[in-house]
């Protein structure tokens, strides 16, 4: 199959997206000749929010070079164990999707089935307190997850909530170390090849031009490249994620961090709260459809305790992705390539599995047509997956208060989704289609956080006696809360890295 040759990579974007593909392929393509140049505009400026991630970007940033502690510090991070949703079940409810694990999994089955029996036989303890990851975040506690398994301390993993503004700064540092050229000017014309299509040269407003054989689009919900220039299409999902809107203002933090993210249900969809070692990032998530601008800012204001440090800020979005994330010698990378909704944090950790793709791909600097349908067909799969997990947590809403969440409830999903449910709520089955960036853990979290169980339990389970399930469980759980109770909190945690007069930035 014909090789396409790449000597020059251009990256259009210097958001989160495209400091993350520079500094990465910068190292990925050290030893060869591949020089890689990147195209932003100070005066457009960022996105300027994404703020709460996933585990996988640890490991992102350690193969960088930069250990947790770095980055901690120069983000002014705190540590994220999960999400506590509040209100999402019903008013007046909270459930944590941690990142870790319920129970222990005995003889090949699941720990939920030997939990379901025992619920069933009148035990009143929950789910949840069989998770370190929840119960850590639940008593406010933070430790570090041990990396041998099986201690019982390396079931749970963490994430950070960091200042995007501070991380994409190290992300530049970091691919400008590496010898990434930077150019800040505007791109005003984009030049294509008169037969093929293939983008040739940027035209910017400083007069300069620049060319390349392989473009990295970065530009944000923009998509200067794949959409404006190339028309590459988008599939709409917004039958399914009626959130189009956001508004984001950063408050003053007050009281202590707690280690995880706060989602809180509203009658018109939901409201994050990020915390920061110095300030606190605040956003409400909403369909246009049920409410107004004015209406959704101000609800926003009224459920944030701290005095407000920014200006409300606006968003528009379609839920969905691009048709193609890699159309003729142009690949889209964060918003330019899809933007599902915020409600898991996902948005980051899809820039960092096309980055691993595209890796991937250029093995040798050079690609074939083969390379580019396995991109997108497996960023496909990557989207549709987390696409399906965020619907869950709408579909199975309790709410009766508005038609918003009602509608929710209602409408028809995708059959993927339908699958698993199924699969759940029958035999306590949970699916786990190839490319999933979440795991049967985190849907779990979801289904037993909605009060959704299977109704028959693995007939395995059926042989234990309830006496015996009873000893086995309350020793696990005893042994969870001997873990949190030894745990430092997450303050006394956060205090290391903060850099104030008074503790010498410990
Ligand atoms: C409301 C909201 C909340 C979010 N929360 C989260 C979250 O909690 N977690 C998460 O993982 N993700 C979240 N995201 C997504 C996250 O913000 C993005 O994935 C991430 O910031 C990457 O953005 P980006 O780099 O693709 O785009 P941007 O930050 O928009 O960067 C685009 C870049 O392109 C440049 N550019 C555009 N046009 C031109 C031009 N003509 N010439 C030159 N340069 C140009 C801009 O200057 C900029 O540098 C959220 C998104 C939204 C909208």
């Amino acid at each position: 199959m014909e090789q396409n040759p790449v000597n020059t990579i251009v990256i259009v974007g210097g958001g989160t997206a495209g400091w993350m593909t520079a500094a990465r392929l910068a190292k990925h393509f050290r030893k060869t000749s591949i020089n890689i140049r990147l195209v932003e505009s100070s005066e457009i400026g960022t996105v300027g929010v994404g703020e709460a991630t996933i585990p996988t970007l640890r490991e992102f940033y350690r193969e960088l070079d930069l250990t947790d502690d770095d980055v901690m510090r120069a983000t002014q991070a705190t540590c994220k164990l999960g999400i506590q949703f509040e209100n999402w079940h019903m008013p007046d409810s909270a459930f944590i999707h941690p990142f870790g694990l319920f129970g222990q999994t005995a003889n090949g089955i699941d720990f939920h089935h030997y939990w379901l029996k025992l619920h069933r036989a009148g035990d009143t303890s929950e789910l949840a307190d069989y998770s370190l990851g929840v119960q850590l975040a639940k008593h406010h506690r933070f430790l570090t997850p041990s990396p041998h398994p099986p201690s019982e301390l390396s079931v749970f993993d963490w994430a950070l909530h960091f200042d995007a503004a501070a991380f994409g700064r190290l992300m530049r540092d970091s691919a400008e170390r590496q010898g990434v050229e930077r150019i800040d000017a505007k791109i005003e014309e984009v030049l294509q090849h008169p037969e093929t299509g293939f983008i040739e040269t940027l035209k910017l407003d400083n007069g300069n031009t620049v060319s390349g054989d392989l473009f990295i689009d970065c530009s944000g919900f923009r998509a200067l490249l794949m959409e404006q220039t190339l028309n590459t299409g988008y599939c709409d999902w917004s039958e399914w994620l009626r959130c189009d809107r956001a508004v984001a203002v950063q408050s003053e933090r007050l009281g202590e961090a707690p280690p995880y993210t706060v989602s809180l249900a509203h009658r018109v969809g939901w409201q994050w709260r990020i915390p920061l070692q110095t300030r606190q990032g605040n956003g409400y998530v909403y369909c246009s459809d049920y409410v107004s601008d004015d209406e959704a800012t101000n609800t926003l204001k009224r459920h944030i305790d701290g005095p407000l440090i920014t200006e409300p800020k606006p968003f528009q979005f379609t839920p969905g992705r691009r048709e193609k994330a890699w159309n003729k010698n142009c690949i889209a990378v964060g918003l330019a390539s899809g933007f599902l909704e915020p409600l898991e944090s996902t948005s980051i950790a899809l820039v960092e599995t096309a980055i691993h793709k595209i890796r991937h791909a250029f093995q040798r600097p050079g690609y074939t047509q083969k390379q580019v349908d396995e991109f997108n067909d497996l960023t496909a799969q990557e989207y549709e997956r987390v696409r399906d997990f965020i619907i869950l947590h709408y579909k199975l809403n309790g709410r009766t208060d508005s038609d918003f969440w009602r509608e929710c409830r209602n409408m028809a999903i995708p059959e993927t989704l339908a699958r698993k449910i199924e699969a759940f709520t029958q035999q306590g089955e949970l699916i786990r289609y190839p490319i999933e960036i979440f795991g049967p853990a985190s849907w779990l979290a979801i289904f037993s956080g909605f009060g959704v169980y299977p109704e028959h339990y693995h007939p395995a389970v059926d042989k234990l006696d309830v006496g015996y399930l009873e000893q086995a469980l309350g020793a696990m759980r005893q042994s969870v809360a001997d873990a949190v109770a030894e745990a430092p909190t997450h303050e006394e945690y956060l205090a290391r890295f903060t850099a104030s007069p008074n503790n010498g930035g410990r």
